[in-house]
């Protein structure tokens, strides 16, 4: 599987090291032309304001609009995505929501379908504050959703690149597979 990491900005390189773990080939993403023949695509976090800017300027945003494969999101990955900017995921989000005491936290994670916890480091994150009716809630900390799929889109308002644990990378991957069987 050829996956592609949103690398214009942030977090990617982490991620980039979890897809290669998992099996996967990854490929850094700068231009537009680099989406073509990917399999998936990871938006990664870092600073939206900057993502937002440097996406626009290299065309990647109207890029990924035309992007048919699956996506991962994650904090200013999830941010981008919104309802408020390239509407891609059916979900409201508001920016450094947690206030700025517990801005950064971890918490364990209750992942839909499994017992074992999952633990969320949370980094002056986004938080969900609507999801449409075809959203799927995977996880919630204090009954607010913060990993959903909504189709082929998987968004996650903490960092699932920092820790050891790589089940939302290989449920996303799955979504990958799933996708590339049903096109073959
Ligand atoms: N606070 C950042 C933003 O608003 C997101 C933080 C992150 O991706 N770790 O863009």
């Amino acid at each position: 599987m050829k996956i592609g990491v949103l690398a214009v900005q942030g977090n990617f390189r982490e991620h980039a090291a979890m897809l290669r773990r998992l099996g996967a080939e990854v490929v850094e993403v700068r231009k537009p032309e680099q989406l073509e023949g990917l399999d998936g695509l990871v938006v990664p976090g870092g600073e939206s304001t900057t993502f937002k800017r440097l996406m626009r300027l290299y065309g990647l945003d109207e890029a990924l609009r035309s992007f048919g494969a699956p996506v991962l999101g994650t904090c200013a990955g999830m941010i981008v995505l919104d309802r408020n900017h390239l509407a891609l995921v059916d979900v409201d989000v508001e920016r450094n929501a947690y206030g700025r005491q517990v801005a950064s936290f971890e918490a364990d994670l209750d992942l839909a379908g499994d017992d074992v916890p999952l633990r969320g480091v949370f980094i002056r994150a986004p938080r969900v504050r609507a999801v449409g009716p075809d959203v799927e809630v995977l996880a919630e900390h204090d009954g607010e959703p913060v990993l959903v799929r909504d189709g082929r889109f998987v968004v996650a308002s903490f960092h699932p690149e920092l820790t050891e644990d790589t089940r939302v990378h290989e449920l996303f991957l799955q979504a990958v597979e799933e996708a590339s069987s049903v096109r073959a």
